[in-house]
């Protein structure tokens, strides 16, 4: 279905999700990224949007291969960059300029010092990096090319899943946060992900916290050309709905093409997640 279809969609269902607002875009900025802010921008009008965020990529204090994140620096340049483009384009379409900020267990006053020092439209939390053994460098759990992720037993990734979301918990205790992104991607590319048996103790802690807090959950549209359905899945989307906790639709574009992909989707799928039975 074209976005132009969007506004029907919207009113045909009762369950609050704006399908008009993309949270989650992301630039080169993060050097795995096409497309320059302003065609991002263009794309999200081109697709009738009505807000977009970019969310890009703070991480602190991570040993990894690939850096795949921003420097103060270039986050100077990306709010000139951005409020030029909010002033720009001001009547067809509101810019938000937002940090997806990685969580780091071993850097919290560093980040928390970070996020205080500037003035965040939306902050998402996230977790993609973790130090596996103490002396080794961090692992990528959300990236395909990270083998020795792939390569995990059923077993280590499982340990991992758990201690994934008491990191998240931890995250939105301690830092400041609006939103919480692609909650149960990381593993993704992992032979078994389908299969993992999901660590419901620590899912449902998270998920009363967001309530408590009043912290959004992202639909992250991205995994639907992973595996055929948005982060998190229908399960745990399920669990969200129960509690009553805000969604949030994104698309965590890292290339103009996929701002605001699937969005019409987005009602349809939260019906089925709020009808769905284990
Ligand atoms: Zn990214
Ligand atoms: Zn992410």
């Amino acid at each position: 279905m074209g976005i132009d279809n969007l506004s029907s969609v919207s009113r045909s269902h009762t369950t609050a999700i704006d399908i008009f607002s993309d949270h989650h875009i992301h630039t080169p900025l993060c050097h795995h990224a096409t497309g320059s802010m302003e065609e991002y921008v263009q794309a999200a009008i081109k697709k009738g949007l009505r807000k977009i965020c970019f969310l890009e990529h703070m991480e602190e204090g991570i040993d990894a291969r690939r850096v795949t994140w921003l420097t103060e620096k270039d986050f100077d340049f990306y709010f000139a960059q951005g409020r030029l483009l909010q002033e720009k384009y001001n009547s067809q379409i509101e810019i938000l300029l937002g940090v997806e900020v990685g969580y780091n267990p071993e850097q919290i006053a560093t980040l928390q010092d970070r996020l205080t020092a500037r003035t965040w439209d939306w902050i998402g939390v996230s977790y993609h990096f973790h130090r596996y053994t103490k002396d080794s460098d961090h692992y990528n759990l959300v990236s395909k090319q990270d083998h020795r992720v792939l390569a995990l037993s059923t077993a280590e990734a499982e340990t991992i899943l758990a201690v994934y979301y008491t990191h998240l918990c931890d995250a939105i205790d301690l830092l400041p946060c609006n939103m919480v992104c692609h909650l149960d991607a990381p593993l993704r590319y992992h032979s078994g992900h389908p299969f993992f048996s999901q660590p419901w103790k620590e899912i449902k802690l998270l998920l009363k916290k967001l309530k408590d807090k009043n912290i959004a959950l992202e639909l992250n549209t991205s995994g639907i050309a992973i595996r055929n359905d948005v982060f998190p899945g229908k399960e745990i989307l399920h669990q969200a709905i129960l509690h009553n906790i805000p969604l949030v639709a994104s698309s965590d574009s890292h290339s103009p093409k996929t701002v605001g992909a699937y969005f019409s989707s987005l009602p349809d799928i939260i019906d089925k997640a709020k009808r769905y039975h284990t």
